[in-house]
């Protein structure tokens, strides 16, 4: 089999991990994969695979599949690793924010038997991949399934813990923490400033998402419909992924969806699955241009007025112009807002010698790991301003390997 070319950002062995499934053993080629990452089973099913995309290897003009065969290993396969356990006493990390980043510098810190306590501010572990993405993508037993070994690790998790409101620097250094890391995301909505944004039936994609996974009963689509979904159109403004998992769950509430968005097709920040998946499902994605929400005497929003856009040719080959025929207006009870995120301000008003980069993420020294405030150390999405689960997982890994080398 041809080699890969270095395209995953964990640096998973491919060809060897692969060679082990040709070979039958799932539970080596499983070991081999959690040499570079602990969480397998969720990048098997959300990441976006960018090992794929530079795969040399193809089969009928295709990568292989190299996800879907990291998910086989992940659930078929058991790692020994899995089962030892850690009597962990080395000096005491605090990390705050149990999204990947955090859990993944755990993992590392934990192995190295650095004794580690999360700080969460939510009931449970997973960052936006607890409270946002859907079931039918990330079933949330695979999360706990994953955490499960941190615990038997004895990685202690706090819940329901906001540091820098009920938990503060001086209180973790006095306690004997020897380091912190900030692994605490990129949480808060990128407002928009369309006229119309604040009309009652139009949200966020995250707070939208993240209501939605909050009401853990049986009935929680109808829940939810009561509480939510004003009527039977929706319209989701924007193209990324959270834009496309709030749309998927409308359609699982019976409701009519449309995605729009300011780009050609495949500027959409998804895979080209995602996209075939959302159309199989009755998605409606059009490539125009948002000008304002339409509200109705009672300020709740009634559609979204839009400019079509025309192909022209530009100086570096064709692009998208808003056309000059008549605005639209397309029917809306719903519309979801999806623009992108960035870290939220607690950090920054708790903290106010922490310093920030210009698109407003949290600086930390490229070299060392660590920021202003000295054995204070950064990572994940809250640093990198957003970028995918693995992308979180690898900040976690390379802040755990600093943590260490400037603890020794
Ligand atoms: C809807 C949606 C779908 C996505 N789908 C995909 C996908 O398919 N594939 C993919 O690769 N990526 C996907 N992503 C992106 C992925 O979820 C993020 O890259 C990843 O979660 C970032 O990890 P993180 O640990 O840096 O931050 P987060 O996951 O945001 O975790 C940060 C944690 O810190 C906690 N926290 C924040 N402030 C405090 C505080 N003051 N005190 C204590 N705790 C605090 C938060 O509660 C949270 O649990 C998706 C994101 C969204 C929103
Ligand atoms: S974690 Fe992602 S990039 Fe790395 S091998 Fe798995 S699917 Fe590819």
């Amino acid at each position: 089999m041809a080699a890969c070319l270095p395209g995953c950002p964990l640096g998973i062995d491919i060809p060897g991990f692969i060679r082990f499934l040709r070979e039958g053993d799932t539970v080596l080629a499983l070991e081999r994969i959690k040499q570079e990452n602990p969480f397998p089973a969720i990048c098997g099913r959300i990441c976006p695979a960018p090992c794929e995309q530079a795969c040399v290897f193809q089969s009928d003009g295709n990568p292989i599949s190299i996800r879907g065969l990291e998910r086989f290993a992940a659930d078929f396969g058991q790692s020994k690793a899995e089962k030892l356990s850690l009597a962990l006493g080395g000096k005491k990390v605090a990390i705050i924010g149990a999204g990947p980043a955090g859990m993944s510098a755990s993992y590392y810190l934990a192995k190295m038997n650095f004794s580690v306590t999360i700080f969460e501010a939510a009931h449970e572990p997973g960052g936006f991949l607890r409270y946002t993405v859907p079931e039918f993508r990330l079933p949330q037993k695979v999360l706990d399934e994953q955490f499960s070994q941190l615990k038997r690790w004895g990685v202690e998790i706090q819940t329901d813990v906001v540091f820098g409101r009920t938990m503060m620097t001086d209180e973790l250094f006095m306690r004997g923490f020897s380091a912190i890391l900030l692994a605490t995301g990129a949480g808060l909505p990128i407002f928009s400033d369309l006229p119309g944004s604040s009309l009652g039936g139009v949200f966020y994609d995250k707070e939208f998402l993240y209501r939605l996974q909050a009401i853990k009963k049986e009935d929680a689509l109808q829940a939810a419909r009561r509480q939510m979904i004003g009527g039977p159109n929706t319209v989701v403004i924007g193209c990324g992924q959270s834009a496309f998992d709030a749309a998927r769950l409308i359609v699982r509430l019976g409701g009519k969806v449309q995605v729009i968005f300011e780009g050609f097709e495949e500027q959409a920040g998804v895979d080209h699955d995602i996209l075939k998946e959302s159309r199989e499902e009755g998605i409606e994605i059009h490539s125009i241009k948002a000008l304002e929400m339409v509200g109705d005497a009672a300020g709740f929003v009634q559609g979204v007025k839009c400019r079509k856009l025309d192909i022209v040719d530009g100086k570096n080959g064709l692009k998208l112009e808003p056309s000059q025929d008549k605005s639209v207006i397309l029917e809306a009870q719903t519309v979801i807002i999806a623009n992108g995120q960035r870290p939220n301000d607690l950090l920054k008003n708790y903290l106010p010698q922490l310093k920030w980069d210009n698109d407003g993420s949290l600086w930390a020294d490229a070299q060392s790991g660590m920021t202003s405030i000295d054995k204070v150390f950064g990572c994940g999405s809250v640093v990198t301003g957003g970028g995918s689960v693995v992308d979180a997982i690898a900040g976690g890994k390379a802040a755990a390997q600093k943590i260490i080398e400037y603890l020794k």
